[in-house]
């Protein structure tokens, strides 16, 4: 039987899947069973921004799985500690305090906890084309209805207004209004960049208001965009920083960290069985020391902005718009995604849709030139042989 036979028979059929096995990793290509190459613009989603099997990462992973994988919260740890502190390095002065957990939503559900517990008011306001996740708190603030309707009844006291939009979120906030939650650049949603104004318009009500700002980097974190973080662009600190995918090198974990002005934080009132151990610890602070080293906040922007030119170079009617920051990269396209993403497949490129007419690039930072050359002669054979 083969890979793609067994695994369908036991997939509860939650997830689109593409006809293609993959079994090893390095850098920016992975190989499927048959040992075809594939340039992987998709990094998981963002996953993989340092790339496949960083061999520091493989190490420490390594050594801390026969020294210990486990340890609650409830003690202390060594590799936690570090990671937190390693991780301080890069964040906002005030915020010092940071939660573990393994996935973004779980991020994004503490976020939205902490938001409540510290203001004692319960609305939320998110953004038209929002994505948080998918468990009830952060689906309750994601917009795509194909998503939330099977679910309803959802967390009451959400609502969502249109991106980039300041006056609409004005008139949203009132003195019940817990949190207002917003992606730097909507990723799911089509590949959309918020405007300095909106984030830094964001912050100035939240604060006559009494809401907290969550930033929700799960996907834009740890130099996607061509920095650390996306909020650096915008000259503008949270209150509440969620963060996911590219933190653990491949490992699920995930954070939140938190601002001087969250409060009632106190023993209890959150927590989670996984959050913190050291095997995502040690992988985390490994994959960290190494984004250093190769300063991926830099290869990031130099790729992305060489990306993102010749993307716009390539002379095709089917392309709308080409947006985005650093290597997090959409075109928006007349047609549908989903064929030209087959057909770049067969090419040997796998690439990402955002909707259902934006094809998504998300390629690990470590991507060469010559592979992003590769990308864009396929991308514009591809898109040529449409019509
Ligand atoms: C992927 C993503 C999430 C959800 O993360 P999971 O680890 O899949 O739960 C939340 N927010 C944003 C912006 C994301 O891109």
């Amino acid at each position: 039987m083969s890979i793609q036979e067994l695994e369908q028979t036991h997939t509860p059929g939650i997830y689109a899947k593409r006809d293609l096995a993959i079994v090893r990793g390095k850098d920016a290509t992975v190989w499927d069973d048959q040992g075809r190459a594939y340039i992987d613009c998709t990094a998981n989603q963002g996953v993989n921004t340092l790339g496949y099997s960083n061999d520091a990462v493989a190490k420490a992973i390594a050594e801390q799985a026969q020294t210990l994988i486990n340890c609650s919260e409830i003690f202390y740890n060594d590799k936690r500690a570090l990671f937190m502190d390693a991780l301080y390095t890069i964040l906002p002065s005030p915020m010092k305090r940071i939660f573990l957990c393994s996935s973004g939503t779980e991020a994004n559900e503490a976020a939205l906890k902490f938001a409540r517990l510290s203001t004692g008011r319960t609305n939320v306001v998110a953004a038209v084309r929002a994505f948080h996740g998918r468990t009830f708190g952060s689906l309750s603030a994601t917009y795509e209805p194909h998503y939330r309707d099977p679910f309803k009844p959802l967390v009451p006291g959400f609502s969502h207004v249109p991106y980039n939009n300041l006056a609409a979120m004005r008139e949203a906030l009132n003195e019940q209004t817990a949190a207002i939650i917003v992606e730097p650049v909507q990723g799911e949603g089509g590949v959309h960049p918020a405007t300095v104004e909106y984030m830094q318009g964001l912050r100035a009500i939240a604060d006559e208001t009494g809401a907290l700002l969550i930033l929700d980097e799960v996907q834009t974190g740890f130099g996607r965009t061509g920095k650390w973080f996306a909020l650096e662009h915008f000259g503008i600190v949270p209150d509440l920083l969620t963060l996911g995918k590219a933190i653990g090198g491949g490992v699920p974990m995930a954070a939140v960290a938190i601002h001087d002005t969250v409060k009632n934080l106190a023993p209890g009132v959150h927590g989670t069985t996984f959050g913190g151990n050291p095997l995502a610890s040690a992988a985390a602070l490994a994959s960290l020391s190494e984004m250093k080293r190769l300063d991926v906040p830099r290869l990031a922007a130099e790729k992305g902005h060489y990306f993102k030119e010749r993307l716009e170079e390539i002379n095709s009617p089917l392309i709308r718009e080409v947006r985005g920051m650093g290597l997090m990269l959409g075109a928006d396209l007349k047609v549908k995604t989903a064929p030209i993403l087959k057909a770049l497949q067969a090419e040997g490129v796998l690439a990402l849709p955002a909707g259902v007419s934006v094809l998504r690039f998300l390629p690990p930072a470590v991507i060469t030139q010559e592979q992003i050359d590769t990308v864009i002669e396929k991308v514009s054979r591809v898109l040529a042989n449409q019509k």
